[in-house]
């Protein structure tokens, strides 16, 4: 790779992402809760709500201005996109986050350049042109956010009926999970990912990517303790039973094996870039050249950990070059 303003790579698609001008390759969850009040967790992207979310409220003899309260569990545009045109259609719905994902989830400008183009200035990596105005298209227009959520809270929906608010953060800072002790129930948007996104024809779409391990782990080890009846997150099938504790096992497993091969990549220095070419091909090539692009996320939180834990050094070089010490 060479320098930042030359060497970004070349995302051929948007992988995995929910593709707006075709069929959409993989699915977005968003729950919805009728009870006194309504809520609806995760907005989808900007064009879901026309072409989705409205007409799923139909089918319920409802409509947007039926909403009273939406819950973004994170900073995503496939989850804060549709923000704006559901507040547009409905000012009475009031908008809430993690508090520490407010800034991005309430400016998409913030959202492309902290989170999709945050690799590029050090490491000289970043979505093409054409993806990045695809994800700013799908982001939505910027509207506040109205209640910061920290975990904790609960959220009452109607007689015996209350949600309690995780903060379960390593996807994005201020990463947000809702309990339904009523049913057991975890609605876990991002926060855990398995080993894998799997598309709408069941085929591997997207690596998990998490950004900060220690606090992945934290959040899987949270989930565990909780021993939640079902998990319901936003991209994967539903897990009941015996069915969640193995998602969360395979959630962990994940993060150690990636762990094992970025230490293993670092036998030579390597910018981010290396790590990804490195780390793809010990998953056995498992990813094309855009969706191995998206190993940036987790790859990234696990070189600047090994960082932190004195492990390995980071150069001030453009592209960072990162060093095991070990
Ligand atoms: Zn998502």
């Amino acid at each position: 790779m060479g320098s930042a303003s030359t060497s970004s790579r070349r995302a051929s698609s948007s992988p995995g992402w929910p593709d707006a001008s075709s069929r959409p390759t993989r699915s977005t969850h968003a729950a919805l809760f009728l009870g006194e009040r309504r809520l609806l967790l995760d907005a989808g992207c900007a064009s879901s709500i026309a072409r989705f979310v409205v007409p799923s409220l139909a089918q319920l003899g409802l409509d947007l201005e039926d909403l009273d309260l939406l819950v973004v569990t994170h900073s995503d545009l496939d989850h804060q996109g549709g923000v704006h045109a559901l507040k547009a259609a409905n000012p009475g719905l009031l908008v809430s986050c993690g508090a520490a994902d407010v800034p991005l989830v309430a400016d998409p400008e913030a959202l492309v350049m902290g989170r999709y183009d945050a690799f590029r200035a050090d490491h000289g990596i970043g979505y093409d042109d054409e993806t990045l105005r695809w994800m700013r298209e799908e982001s939505g227009k910027s509207e506040p956010v109205e209640i910061r959520l920290t975990g904790g809270e609960s959220i009452r929906l109607g007689p015996g009926w209350q949600l309690s608010v995780l903060h379960v953060p390593g996807h994005s800072p201020g990463h947000l999970a809702l309990f339904d002790s009523r049913s057991g129930a975890l609605f876990s948007g991002d926060c855990v990912q398995g080993s894998v996104y799997l598309g709408l024809d069941g085929t591997p779409k997207l690596c998990p990517t998490y950004t900060d391990v220690d606090l992945y782990l934290e959040t899987v080890a949270k989930i565990e303790a909780l021993e939640p009846r079902e998990l319901h997150g936003c991209h994967w099938p539903a897990a009941r039973g015996d069915g969640v504790q193995s998602f969360l096992a395979e959630t962990r497993g994940y993060v150690e094996q990636i762990d094992e091969l970025v230490r293993g990549s670092l036998t030579e220095p390597a910018t981010l870039q290396d790590l990804i070419d490195r780390v793809n091909s010990r998953l056995e090539g498992l990813w094309p050249d855009g969706p191995a692009q998206e190993l940036v996320y987790s790859l990234h939180g696990h070189a600047e950990r090994l960082v932190e834990q004195g492990l390995a050094t980071r150069d001030r070089s453009r592209p960072v070059v990162y060093r095991s010490s070990a």
